[in-house]
């Protein structure tokens, strides 16, 4: 990164408070005036050159893989992005040893390097179990060490959570609070609720590195709070929470998503309760990512590889079957029956543009380095423009993102609270 060209994006809170936001930092700085904006600026720089002089960290990263074991669930979640359950197709190991082994081609010395293997839906990965098992176990032999991310709906045995345990795996169990039952009844359309918390408090327990994701739906948005409490009794640390996605590829309608203005106004209260109640959980959600000029995630870029149970590689895991809309643009490869990978370049190139510098409008916009343009299939769902961001996200960030500083400024244990991964410096 050259500091001194580098982006730097001011946000100015109530006329009054500045935030200057760069890559990996936000700076909160209280009380400037117009004039002083300027030197704020050539001084954040000046700090931002230091930093970037100083860090000397160069940690080996290895590639990654995201397998999605199946397209089967126990589960019938009423706003499912991907129907899971109702297609049973699971993903054959030897399908999933020859990506690994293509994997290890295209990695230089792979026994130096870990390779981290995610295992995600749509469908519950651990319905097919043994084969994430039998992915575990080869990874090891291709790569000097696996680290293991499952997302879950966290309806499984003591075999699967001590494999968890076992396996230090990063896990995301999907958890509904008070509207659990109603939103992800079993596949009998009993409620699941009393399954999942034990999940979570063994896991919880045991220290698994544990998220659970907190959907919301309309219904949802005013017992958020109620909701994360009730997660924070079970002994989780960390709470994502996301209103309720819908596209045309989704179970439920349109109807489920809350509406924006009660959902941001929910997250703050909710924010600012956690705060004053010194609750020990952190929040995260996808409006407030960490700032950087990179691709919003690995769709742009093409640098998702995600097996789906047929032996296709698309760079979304919602877009996971030929029959699916933009399939021909998300799915940009797959494994043939003898074992080849194969991948169509011209398609993978297309994902380089998925970024917010070829969006209309988000050039010249002053978060676009923590929005990032936003999920660009959401732009697709909502615009059908996959380089056009989604008006929802688009706003839900405009929103979001002042009232969260504002709130920082008010009170600034909020960044404890919201802020996690990158740099914050806080002057107030
Ligand atoms: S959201 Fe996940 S757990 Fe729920 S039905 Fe879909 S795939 Fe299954
Ligand atoms: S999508 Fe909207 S909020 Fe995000 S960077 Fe673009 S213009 Fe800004």
């Amino acid at each position: 990164m050259d500091a001194q060209t580098a982006t730097l994006d001011i946000v100015r809170i109530d006329n009054r408070h500045l935030v200057l936001i760069s890559e990996n930092r936000i700076s909160f700085i209280p009380n400037v005036s117009d004039e002083e904006i300027e030197q704020a600026c050539v001084e954040e720089r000046r700090v931002i050159v230091a930093h970037a002089n100083a860090s000397t960290t160069h940690t080996q990263l290895g590639p990654s893989i995201a397998f999605m074991p199946t397209f089967d669930c126990n589960l019938r979640c009423i706003y499912c992005y991907a129907k899971g359950g109702e297609d049973q197709t699971s993903l054959p190991l030897a399908t999933a040893k020859h990506t690994i082994d293509w994997t290890a081609s295209k990695t230089d010395d792979p026994h130096a390097k870990p390779l981290t293997v995610y295992f995600v839906g749509g469908g519950e990965p651990f319905m097919n179990f043994r084969m994430m098992d039998g992915i575990c176990r080869y990874s090891r032999e291709r790569f000097a060490s696996v680290e293991v991310v499952v997302v879950s709906n966290g309806i499984h045995g003591q075999k699967q959570r001590q494999w968890l345990i076992e396996n230090k795996a990063s896990t995301r169990i999907s958890f509904d609070g008070i509207m659990h039952a109603k939103n992800r009844p079993l596949a009998t359309h009993a409620p699941s609720d009393a399954i999942v918390e034990q999940t979570i408090k063994e896991l919880a327990v045991a220290g698994v590195p544990l998220t659970v994701q907190l959907t919301i739906t309309r219904d949802g948005t005013a017992h958020m709070f109620e909701s994360i409490e009730r997660i924070s009794s079970l002994g989780a640390r960390y709470i994502k929470i996301e209103p309720v996605h819908h596209s045309v590829l989704s179970r439920g309608e349109q109807s489920l998503v809350p509406d924006l203005e009660e959902f941001v106004e929910m997250f703050l209260s909710s924010l600012k309760r956690i705060t004053e109640q010194g609750l020990l959980i952190k929040i995260d959600n996808s409006f407030i990512s960490r700032p950087t000029s990179g691709y919003y995630c690995g769709a742009g870029e093409g640098s998702n590889v995600t097996v789906t149970p047929t032996g296709l590689i698309t760079s979304c895991l919602e877009v996971a079957s030929m029959s699916d809309a933009y399939a021909d643009t998300m799915i940009y490869g797959r494994c043939t029956e003898s074992g080849q990978v194969v991948i169509d370049d011209d398609k993978r190139r297309f994902l380089d543009r998925l970024h917010w510098r070829n969006y209309p409008n988000c050039p010249g916009c002053n978060l676009k380095l923590i929005c990032g343009g936003g999920c660009p299939m959401q732009g697709g769902w909502d615009n059908n423009d996959l380089l056009n961001p989604s008006a929802y996200t688009c706003r839900a960030h405009q929103m979001l993102l002042p009232k969260i500083f504002a709130q920082v400024f008010d009170d600034p244990r909020t960044v404890d609270v919201v802020f996690d991964n990158h740099t914050i410096e806080r002057q107030c």
